[in-house]
């Protein structure tokens, strides 16, 4: 386990943290729950509190949905022209790179994530934030019909207060997939981040202050979801929702938006597939898949977790793949020398040593067994990575973990492969690995997913269209054009000639 000396904390994080209890952020005030109560966030490497922030009840909720409605209304934001509002947010981008090693140490500290993939998530926000603002100069807002007899045309508003609810996987990261596209086009914004790791997101409600943001355009409601996450998806002030997390909680908000008919995007779980033929180079294939399943240990909703692999290379696909998973250096997220950090809770820790359990117990072979693991020093929630073999009809095999854990499975045929895939509720990610490329194309397109890679997992450039389908999400995906156009309402104008 990795033992490397930890990253001192920088004093304007340090400076963050004592400010505690941390307040949300309403029509560009700090502001504190009128209940009173707090919560802790934890670092997931220590398990010790990192620092308090305020819970905001549903009353401090009806506040900011108001504060984003008057923003809209009155701030100029929505009237800007393109260019005007891009240059607010160019600022706002240019704010959080130059604060990126404070944010960067924020985001590893509170999601447990390693340090160098922290910053690289608040790079992935600043681009995106300049990619959206960018396409947004140079889209066609009104389109001339040619209808005869009328001249006719539509024209794209934003919507206005649009609400977004994050989980705590990759908080700033989503945050900016998210509010980017809402921005460029004109609306404002209410976020919840998750109450396991609102820092970041409270850090950009400061910074969004600093640059010029108008007041009310970008609001922060730390709290729960029971109560908080509820209250702003049950807000009938809100015209446009959009819920990143698990199908379970997806399910009730899109109910609770489904009563105010307010539209909404859902960005839920997976059970990706990876299916790996037999003219693969084996070692390499499974350094990558190796990497996809460690990466944020495994608590990636589009992660390949299922590896779907020839009969004819199976044994020799499992010998590399545990070679590697072994020598993964498991350890605290702020040290060099770690590979794998922890899992965001107690709570996370558990659910995946029981589904350890329960996939042995339902027959799953423990290729790996995985477990706990220690990490000198820290009383963190640690796991092993590991590896699982058996039939696709075990529990492990068809429910979201979560965690370090891949499930292999053979197969004889390309039809038997296509099938295996598909035999699933989820519909998010999954990925071919071959060198016959007519086959690759053949087989990524009979998986039925929001999204197949070929020869790589885990594949985000911007423009290319991001989402879920089945248990996986609804109402459109993100990261390419398409989402700005989520965010602008269509209006038809004609006058009969
Ligand atoms: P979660 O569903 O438990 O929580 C997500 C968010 O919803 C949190 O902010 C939480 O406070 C809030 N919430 C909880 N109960 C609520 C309620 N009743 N009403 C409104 N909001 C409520 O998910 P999680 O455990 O934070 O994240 C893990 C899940 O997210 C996994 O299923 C993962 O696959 C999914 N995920 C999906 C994507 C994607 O792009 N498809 C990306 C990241 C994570």
């Amino acid at each position: 386990m990795a033992t490397a000396a930890a990253l001192r904390l920088l004093p304007e994080v340090e400076r963050f943290l004592a400010s505690a209890p941390l307040c949300g952020i309403v029509g560009g005030k700090e502001v504190k729950g009128s209940t009173g109560e707090t919560m802790a966030t934890l670092d997931p490497g220590s398990g010790e509190p990192l620092a308090e922030f305020h819970v905001l009840s549903a009353a401090d909720v009806d506040r900011a949905v108001h504060a984003a409605a008057d923003a809209f209304r009155r701030s100029g934001w929505a009237t800007l022209s393109p260019g005007e509002r891009g240059a607010l947010l160019h600022r706002l981008a240019d704010a959080v790179e130059k604060h990126k090693p404070i944010l960067g140490q924020l985001e590893s500290l509170d999601a447990g994530k390693i340090h160098s993939q922290a910053l690289g998530d608040i790079q992935n926000f600043v681009d995106t934030l300049r990619y959206f603002t960018d396409m947004a100069c140079h889209v066609q807002r009104r389109n001339v019909l040619a209808v005869a007899g009328h001249e006719a045309w539509t024209v794209r508003h934003p919507w206005g207060p649009c609400g977004f609810i994050f989980p705590w996987n990759f908080p700033f990261l989503l945050v900016g997939w998210g509010i980017s596209p809402a921005l460029a086009a004109g609306n404002t914004v209410v976020i919840k981040p998750a109450e396991d790791t609102p820092l970041s997101t409270i850090y950009l409600g400061r910074l969004a202050r600093e640059v010029g943001i108008p007041d009310g355009v970008i609001n922060v409601i730390p709290g729960t979801g029971q109560v908080t996450g509820a209250a702003l998806s049950a807000h009938p002030g809100i015209r446009r929702m959009s819920f990143t997390g698990s199908p379970e909680v997806g399910r009730m908000v899109a109910e609770a938006c489904g009563r105010n008919l307010v539209p909404v995007k859902l960005e839920l779980g997976g059970k990706g597939a990876a299916v790996v033929f037999d003219d693969v180079d084996v070692a390499a294939t499974a350094e990558k898949l190796v990497g996809a399943i460690t990466f944020h240990t495994g608590q990636v909703c589009c992660d390949a977790t299922r590896w779907i692999v020839h009969r004819s290379i199976h044994d020799r696909f499992l010998d590399e793949c545990c070679r590697r998973l072994e020598q993964v250096r498991v350890g605290y997220q702020m040290d060099g020398a770690s590979q794998m950090g922890p899992v965001v809770n107690a709570k996370q820790r558990a659910r995946v040593l029981s589904y350890l359990e329960k996939g042995v117990k339902q027959g799953a072979k423990p290729v790996l067994a995985g477990g706990t693991a220690d990490v000198s020093g820290r009383q963190g929630f640690y796991v092993k990575p590991a590896l699982l073999a058996g039939t696709l009809d075990n529990v492990a095999a068809r429910e979201e973990i979560f965690g370090p854990v891949a499930y292999v499975a053979s197969f004889s045929s390309e039809d038997e492969a296509i099938a295996m895939a598909n035999d699933t509720d989820y519909g998010l990610a999954n990925s071919v690995w071959t060198g016959d490329l007519g086959r690759a194309a053949r087989v990524a397109e009979s998986m039925v997913a929001g999204n197949s890679w070929i020869n790589a997992h885990n594949v985000f450039p911007r423009g290319v269209p991001y989402g879920g389908v089945n248990k996986s999400g609804l109402g459109g995906g993100v990261l390419s054009i398409e989402t700005l156009f989520d965010y602008w309402r269509s209006q038809s104008v004609v006058r009969p000639l």
